[in-house]
């Protein structure tokens, strides 16, 4: 593998630029002058309230968000009577910035609001698209077997259309009060002047140099001069400010259907390992709204995104089966034993039903059915880990016969939590995917690797997989952005990255806050211990590994592993409590 992408790489180096290319290669401007994109001391004091585990507070608006610069254009934004809609729109647009390995304007998210006025949920779907040109084969090879995962990542081929800048109009012309334009300031001001290069990013870039060199426009931006970017270093990015310029001004036409969208277009098709993503493709994009997915969970509404995010659901399935059983605190083995045979379950479930619901059915209601958790939950009453866990039966009136999802999911990816000065909560999960999704850079911004969240296998022994690829299509999600809700009103807003290991970074930490009296900022800190296909996942390092001796008595695998959240989340009541993941670079602001 890494002899192909160094033969690619070279062959990149060799071939000729096309214009856009030449276009896209101007270099950043990196230095190591101090003072460029310093931050305000409300971050000072963020820092120092998540490194003594205590929430940030608030009595009228509150952001969290993976980078400080990020929560810091959200809050100007809060502070000034902006709603959290436009708030999200600011950060967003400094996320794709200073931590672009995540998310940014060449990715997709989804978004969960709660609209104080009229008590109504929202979820958006922003979520990348399949080119109508794409096949189920679109990741196998000549022979029909799936392509290794990145041989299948990095290039153009696992490209989908862009949804993050349609989510940010949408949401923008549903519930913005500040005007479009100046939501984009901060960002272009800080790709103008410069910001430092942080640990996390630097480490990435270091670790990814050799994919990162395959591209010619990625690699002269995070590789200038054939070097990994260093931490502290400032870098510029002039192409980015560009960007928001024309879409500050223009709006998103132009990324949909004018100069952007042919360059994103072009790169996607000259690249090596060359996609099928057209101008029609993105002149189609839209942004579904669908039905919020809720379950009940210690008498609260726990809700968020359905399909193609399996996020509400498997969350929603994990903490509806857990309602009917004692869950004591994390210090015992057999809180664990439950909780993680609830995640086998949930992900058996998950792997065999959740897809694109456009495209194929999926028992969504049964999913999440009560009658149905309580009898998925009924398998959990032993002492031991499950022998095996199988897909159940849930209520669906379209008996067809699938089998079990084959897909990788690797994290980068962030989330946003913001409560605004009218009560309106926003909870929203973005990502490209990978960690710099496929590598290619366009117009200062990185194109996203969302199609390999589809199974690369499409079907077994005749029998389909609902995740496969097709036209068109969403791939299947497990971003879970989350609002609960106690008797109509919201409580908590929260999500994460984690690929797959979002649902039970999400679900565990809704049940440390519920069951187990932690604070939000406890709750996120929260070592980890995971369960989704039958290994037990410990986080190293942690007080977590001391559960390896009973979780093993008990049949389970275990594996210690750096557990990488990124988990943002805000307590709402008479105070807001806001609180940031650790392991991430992530603050909460709030007044
Ligand atoms: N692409 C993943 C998904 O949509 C998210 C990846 C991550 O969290 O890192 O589920």
């Amino acid at each position: 593998m890494r002899a192909i992408i160094s033969c690619l790489t070279a062959l990149l180096l060799a071939a000729p630029l096309t214009a856009q290319q030449a276009a896209d290669t101007v270099a950043p401007e990196v230095s190591t002058v101090a003072g460029a994109g310093a931050h305000g001391p409300a971050v000072a004091a963020a820092l120092a309230a998540k490194s003594a585990g205590l929430p940030v507070e608030g009595r009228t608006w509150m952001i969290a968000a993976a980078n400080p610069h990020a929560a810091e254009a959200g809050a100007a934004i809060l502070a000034a009577g902006g709603s959290a809609a436009d708030a999200m729109i600011a950060a967003q647009t400094v996320l794709g910035l200073v931590e672009p390995q995540s998310s940014g304007l060449g990715g997709g998210a989804f978004l969960v609001w709660f609209d104080a006025a009229t008590g109504e949920m929202t979820t958006l779907d922003g979520r990348e698209t399949a080119p109508l040109a794409a096949t189920p084969r679109l990741f196998q090879d000549a022979d029909g077997k799936p392509l290794g995962f990145f041989d299948a990542v990095v290039g153009g081929r696992s490209v989908g259309t862009p949804g993050t800048p349609a989510l940010m109009a949408e949401a923008h012309r549903r519930w913005g009060k500040t005007p479009w334009p100046r939501l984009f300031d901060d960002a272009t001001r800080l790709a103008r002047d410069g910001f430092a290069v942080s640990p996390r990013l630097a480490a990435l870039v270091a670790y990814d140099a050799e994919r990162l060199a395959v591209h010619s426009a990625t690699a002269a931006y995070f590789l200038p001069d054939g070097a990994p970017l260093a931490e502290g270093d400032i870098l510029k990015n002039p192409a980015y400010a560009e960007t928001l310029r024309v879409l500050a001004r223009q709006g998103t036409r132009p990324f949909y259907s004018g100069r952007i969208a042919a360059d994103i277009v072009r790169t996607v098709q000259e690249a090596p390992n060359a996609g099928v993503l057209s101008l029609a493709d993105l002149s189609l994009y839209t942004v579904p709204e669908r039905p919020p997915v809720c379950a009940s969970f210690r008498g609260m509404d726990v809700c968020g995104m359905g399909p193609p995010s399996s996020g509400a659901l498997s969350v929603g399935q994990i903490l509806g089966m857990l309602d009917h059983l004692p869950v004591t605190g994390p210090e015992d083995p057999e809180t664990w034993r439950m909780i993680g045979d609830a995640g086998r379950l949930a992900f058996a479930d998950r792997g065999r039903y959740i897809a694109d619901s456009d495209h194929v059915p999926v028992p969504t209601e049964g999913l999440v059915d009560p009658v149905y958790l309580a009898q998925r939950a009924g398998l959990l009453r032993g002492d031991k880990a499950l022998d095996s866990v199988a897909p159940g039966q849930p209520e669906w009136d379209h008996a067809r016969a699938l089998v079990d999802d084959e897909s990788l999911e690797l994290p980068s990816t962030s989330h946003i939590s913001i409560v605004d000065v009218d009560g309106n909560v926003l909870s929203m999960t973005t990502t490209i995917e990978n960690a710099f999704g496929s590598r290619l850079m366009t117009n200062g911004f990185l194109l996203n690797n969302e199609l390999t969240d589809f199974s690369f296998r499409s079907h077994r022994d005749g029998v389909p997989i609902a995740n496969r690829v097709a036209p068109g299509k969403r791939p299947r999600s497990s971003m879970a952005p989350t609002i609960v809700l106690r008797g109509g009103r919201p409580v908590l807003a929260i999500g994460s990255p984690g690929g797959s290991r979002i649902i039970p970074y999400v679900a565990h930490s809704i049940i440390a806050w519920a069951d187990w009296g932690l604070n939000i900022q406890e709750a996120v800190a929260l070592p980890h211990a995971v369960n989704r296909f039958g290994t037990y996942d410990l986080e190293a390092g942690t007080p977590a590994e001391a559960l390896q001796p009973a979780l093993e008595a008990m049949g389970y695998t275990v594996k210690l592993r750096d557990l990488n959240s990124g988990l943002h989340a805000i307590e709402i009541g008479e105070v807001l409590r806001g609180g940031a993941d650790p392991r991430r670079e992530g603050i909460a602001l709030g007044r």
